[in-house]
């Protein structure tokens, strides 16, 4: 039994199949040994994991070489058009092998995205265009939103155009810890971003938010910078709890200087309302990614429960067939399987306003809500593979102990539960049409 089995329109030779399993194969054979890899590296050697050579970099180049990079990009710019589906079913299979990875991968195609959705061509030439031909991993993309003083604020969208979270006014956010000015034909930067860029110590771009008004954080501008260039400064990647194989780490810009084109969107060009930025359909696409990958840590996490419990024997049987382990095996089958299916739907949705029609009007609540119950559902299932495993669940020995911790480093990444599922709410009872 596949856990395909639902999608009954898909034949044994369909694309999606085929998709699927080249990119489970990959997960498993090279992926997944490089996570455990990382995840046991000490603090010293942790330290080099962003350098050519480590098995970060290694993996990141394999991913460039198979072409997944560019294969989220639209067509229009010279990518492959994955559908929403496809989008799903990639990066749920590679989450399976490792989360870290898979947001590694997902953070990598942000400068992508934002460059080929400003639709200009010095930016497609400069950058985009040779992102796409990269086949060795010589660029590796971050997105810097989080700032020192500034997180969950920047992660609410809203507290950028009326009122914040809990009803929070824009009076009461400090000044951005990042600030951009304009010097003719080029922009500066000055300021911090938090330790908690993924794939910050290994990147070469970043597509960082940056704001100019100085009496608020909205970060108004989403700017392309090469961290290669004069004045940009990186910090140790984080030694975390878990999901070490993404490194995370501070960026600190000192005056660095970039050209007109590099600043992809500004206030006006994605809210010419209101002239703030809405953040909220960027948020879609991230959302999206996050509740499928959470989606593939939640099956990898419920099929080492499932291979353990119909190995391990006690009072003379498997443990599979003890009417407590077997209820516990329904109810993470089940939560799998509804996690899927939200996060597919939101996917296709997602790709389909905004990666194809370019519409950006996807639907924020809903993406919002799939990542929320998606991070939820696979830390619960992550903690009852655990317990199937009894006290091997807790050693080094067992994956799980890996996937548990990954599982709860899922809540806050992203913005934590809490504050996306009050975000997602606002937008449920502002405009759900009762009856
Ligand atoms: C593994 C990982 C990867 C990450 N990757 C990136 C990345 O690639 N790029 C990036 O820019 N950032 C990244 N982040 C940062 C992440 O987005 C933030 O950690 C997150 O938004 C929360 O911000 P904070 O940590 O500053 O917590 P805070 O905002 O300080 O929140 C602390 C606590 O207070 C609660 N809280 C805060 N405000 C409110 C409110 N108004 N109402 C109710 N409760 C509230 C929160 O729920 C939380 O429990 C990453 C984080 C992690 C853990």
């Amino acid at each position: 039994m596949s856990y395909l089995e639902l999608d009954t329109e898909y034949g044994e030779d369909d694309s999606l199949q085929m998709l699927r399993e080249e990119v489970h194969d990959f997960a498993k054979n090279e992926v997944r040994p490089a996570a455990l890899e990382i995840d046991r590296l000490g603090r010293d050697e942790y330290l080099d994991i962003g350098d050519a050579g480590s098995p970060f970099r290694e993996v990141m180049a394999q991913m460039k070489e198979l072409g997944y990079h560019s294969a989220v990009i639209p067509e229009e710019f010279g990518g492959g058009g994955l559908s929403g589906r496809e989008f799903h079913v990639m990066l749920e299979e590679l989450a399976w092998g490792s989360s870290g990875f898979a947001i590694a991968l997902g953070v990598d195609f942000l400068p992508a995205t934002f460059a080929s959705l400003s639709f200009d061509d010095e930016i497609q030439e400069s950058f985009l265009d040779p992102y796409l031909a990269d086949d060795a991993g010589r660029y590796i993309g971050c997105w810097g939103v989080t700032e020192p003083n500034h997180g969950s604020e920047l992660v609410s969208s809203a507290s950028f155009t009326e009122n914040g979270i809990d009803g929070a006014s824009r009076e009461n956010i400090s000044p951005p810890d990042i600030t951009i000015e304009q010097d003719g034909d080029e922009w500066i930067l000055n300021g911090v971003k938090a330790s908690w860029v993924s794939a910050a110590p290994a990147a070469t771009h970043c597509a960082l938010h940056a704001g100019m008004d100085p009496s608020n954080a909205d970060p108004g501008y989403a700017v392309l910078v090469p961290l290669d260039a004069d004045g940009v400064t990186k910090g140790p990647p984080i030694d975390k709890l878990g999901q070490r194989d993404c490194p995370q780490g501070e960026l600190v810009f000192d005056d660095v200087r970039v050209p007109d084109c590099n600043v992809v969107m500004t206030p006006s060009m994605l809210h010419p309302d209101t002239g703030y930025v809405d953040l909220t359909q960027i948020l879609c696409i991230t959302s999206s990614g996050m509740a499928a990958i959470a989606t593939g840590l939640a099956r990898a996490a419920f099929e080492e429960a499932l291979a353990y419990a119909r190995e391990r024997e006690q009072s003379g049987k498997p443990i599979c067939e003890h009417q407590s382990v077997k209820a516990k095996l329904y109810d993470m089958f089940e939560k799998v399987e509804t996690c899927r299916a939200y996060s597919r739907r939101v996917c296709e949705h997602v790709f389909d306003r905004n990666m194809s029609a370019f519409e950006f009007d996807a639907s924020h609540r809903h993406a919002l809500a799939a990542q929320v119950y998606c991070k939820r559902t696979a830390f619960e299932v992550a903690h009852e593979a655990v317990q199937i495993h009894g006290a091997n669940g807790i050693t080094r020995d067992y994956p799980v102990e890996k996937l548990f911790r990954d599982a709860r480093v899922k809540l806050i990444e992203d913005g934590t539960c809490e504050v996306l599922g009050l975000e997602s709410a606002d937008g449920v009872i502002e405009n759900y049409e009762v009856g």
